[in-house]
C-alpha cells in the first residue's frame, strides 16, 4: 500500500511534541510491514535541512486569494529515516525557524496543503490512502472532495488522525476565498459555530478518523472544546489507535544521549549511573529520590499546578527528595518554575527550554515522572519513562489510563491518581516517597514496566487496517 503521511511536524526533521514523534515513527515502521510510506511536511528551517542532502522532485505554482506562490518540493536524498522524507519550500511562507506561533499560520498552512495536493494531482499514479494528522493538515480531506481542480483524485481515500484536539485552526469566514474554488453547496462542511473550523472539517470529510489511543476518542465524545456532538454523529468512523514507542530512538541499550546503557537485566547498575550524572550536573544528592517532569509546561498537562504542588511537598518532605523540570511554555508558569530555582538549591532546578539530550538523560536517570495532565490525548513520556525504568506518576485520563496501571493493583506498575489537583499530586508523591524505599517493591516494579511492550509493530498494522476498510 502507497501512504501518504501529511503532517506539520516529523522527528527529527521538526519536533515539538509527540506529533513529531508519531509521524517519524509510524512510517518506518509501516515500511517494514512492506508498505511503501512516506511523510510529506513543511520546510522548516531546521538543523536536521542544513545537516542533509535533498534533490527537487517537483516545482509548481497555485493562487490563495488574491495571492499567486511558487513552491518547491525536496526530497532528503539518502533515505536516511527508513521513509522518504518530503519538505514543501513556499519562499518566505514556510521556511521559517519556529513550526508554529506565526501571525500567518492560517495562511502558512492552508499554503501547505494546497501545495501538497497540486503536486499529488500530478502524479501519474494514485497513492493508496492520504493520512493527515491534526488541524493543520485536515482541510485536505474538504479540498480533495469539493474543489473543483482535484476532481481527478477525489477518490483517494482520506484518513484523519488527531493527535490534539484541542486545538482546531479556526479561521474566518474570510478566509474562505484561499481555498481552490470549491463547490458552495458544501459550505457546511467548513462550518463550525461561525467560523471554518478545520478540524471540525476534517472530522467531517475525512473516510475514517482516528485519535491516538482508544480512552482518548472516549472522552472526546464526552468533552472535546466544542466538538462533543459532531464526535457521537461521526462516531461510526471514529476509533483509537495506541501510539508506540519507536525503540530505535528511545532504547535504554542503544541511546547514543545517555551515558551508561542498560537493559532490563543490568538496570538496576545502568540507571544508578545515569543518575550519578544527571545529580552532578544539577548539583542534587544521587541517594535522594529524584523526580523529574518534562512537556510544555500548558494548561492541559496541569503545569500550572507544578509550583504549589512543589512548594508544598518541600514544606513538607525538604531534604527528601530532588525535583527537576524540562520544559516550555506559558510565561506565567515558566516564571514561577524559575523563581524557585534558588529556594532549595541542591533539591530542585528547572530548564525552560526544549532540550532533546537533556530529556533523553532524564528519562534514563530519574527515579519518577510527574504527569498531572488534564488532557492526555495519548502521551509518549510515560511510555519513555517506562521504558527507562522511571515509574510514572499520571492522572488517569486519555492515553494515561490506557498505559499505566497503578502499583497497587494486581500486576500494576506504575502511581496513578484521580484529580487533577495539587493534593492528588502531593498524595501520590508521598506514595512514591514511600515505593522508592521499598526496594523490592521498586524494582518488581522497575523490571515489569521495563518489559513492557508499546511497539510500534502492532498499532502500524492497526492503521494498516483502518486504510484497508476504505479501499
Ligand atoms: P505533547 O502533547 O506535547 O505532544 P506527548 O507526551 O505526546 O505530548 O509528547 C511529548 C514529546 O515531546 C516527548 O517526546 C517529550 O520527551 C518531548 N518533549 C516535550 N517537552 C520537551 C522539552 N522541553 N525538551 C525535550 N523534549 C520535550
Amino acid at each position: 500500500m502507497e501512504i501518504i503521511h501529511v503532517s506539520a511536524e516529523c522527528y527529527p526533521m521538526a519536533k515539538t511534541g509527540g506529533l513529531a514523534d508519531v509521524v517519524g515513527a509510524l512510517p518506518k515502521y509501516q515500511n517494514k510491514l512492506g508498505h511503501f510510506a512516506k511523510v510529506v511536511m513543511p520546510m522548516h528551517r531546521t538543523k536536521f535541512l542544513y545537516d542533509n542532502e535533498w534533490e527537487v522532485v517537483h516545482k509548481g505554482s497555485f493562487s490563495m486569494g488574491t495571492f499567486y506562490y511558487d513552491f518547491t518540493i525536496i526530497k532528503e536524498k539518502t533515505n536516511k529515516l527508513d521513509f522518504d522524507l518530503y519538505c514543501v519550500d513556499i519562499n518566505g511562507m514556510l521556511d521559517r525557524e519556529r513550526v508554529y506561533g506565526y501571525d500567518d499560520d492560517t495562511e502558512r498552512f492552508t499554503a501547505f496543503q494546497i501545495a501538497v495536493l497540486e503536486w499529488v494531482s500530478r502524479w501519474e499514479h494514485r497513492p493508496d490512502v492520504i493520512n493527515c494528522h491534526d488541524h493543520h493538515t485536515a482541510l485536505i480531506p474538504f479540498m480533495l472532495h469539493y474543489c473543483y481542480s482535484y476532481n481527478h483524485i477525489s477518490t483517494i481515500p482520506v484518513t484523519l488522525t488527531i493527535h490534539n484536539a484541542q486545538y482546531q485552526g479556526w479561521m474566518g469566514w474570510n478566509k474562505g476565498t484561499y481555498l481552490p474554488a470549491w463547490d458552495s453547496w458544501r459550505w457546511g462542511m467548513l462550518e463550525w459555530d461561525h467560523t471554518i473550523n478545520p478540524l471540525a472539517c476534517g472530522i467531517k470529510c475525512a473516510d475514517k478518523v482516528n485519535t491516538v489511543s482508544p480512552g482518548y476518542m472516549d472522552e472526546l465524545m464526552r468533552e472535546a472544546n466544542g466538538l462533543e456532538a459532531l464526535f457521537n454523529y461521526e462516531r461510526g468512523k471514529c476509533s483509537g489507535i495506541l501510539n508506540g514507542i519507536d525503540y530505535a530512538v528511545w532504547n535504554p541499550g542503544t541511546d547514543t544521549y545517555i551515558l551508561d546503557n542498560f537493559t532490563e537485566k543490568d538496570y538496576d547498575a545502568g540507571k544508578l549511573l545515569n543518575k550519578k550524572q544527571l545529580c552532578r550536573e544539577f548539583g542534587f544528592d544521587a541517594e535522594l529520590p529524584l523526580f523529574i517532569f518534562i512537556g510544555r509546561l500548558v494548561g492541559e498537562k496541569a503545569a500550572d499546578l507544578l509550583p504549589e504542588a512543589i512548594i508544598r511537598m518541600y514544606a513538607e518532605a525538604k531534604d527528601q527528595f530532588s525535583f527537576l523540570i524540562l520544559g516550555s511554555g506559558e510565561p506565567a508558569v515558566e516564571q514561577e518554575l524559575t523563581a524557585l530555582n534558588n529556594r532549595w538549591v541542591g533539591y530542585y532546578n528547572s530548564r525552560m527550554e526544549y532540550n532533546e539530550k537533556l530529556s533523553h538523560q532524564m528519562y534514563a536517570g530519574a527515579d519518577f515522572l510527574l504527569m498531572p495532565s488534564r488532557v492526555e490525548p495519548c502521551g509518549l513520556n510515560q511510555m519513555y519513562a517506562m521504558r527507562y525504568g522511571t515509574v510514572p506518576i499520571v492522572r488517569r485520563t486519555g492515553g494515561l489510563s490506557d498505559t499505566v496501571k497503578d502499583y497497587g493493583e494486581q500486576n500494576g506498575y506504575g502511581i496513578c491518581f484521580n484529580n487533577a489537583s495539587v493534593d492528588d499530586i502531593l498524595h501520590s508523591m508521598r506514595r512514591a516517597l514511600e515505593l522508592y524505599h521499598d526496594t523490592k517493591k521498586l524494582n518488581e516494579v522497575r523490571l515489569a514496566m521495563m518489559q513492557i511492550k508499546n511497539s510500534w509493530e502492532v498499532s502500524a498494522q492497526r492503521y494498516i487496517d483502518l486504510y484497508s476498510s476504505i479501499q
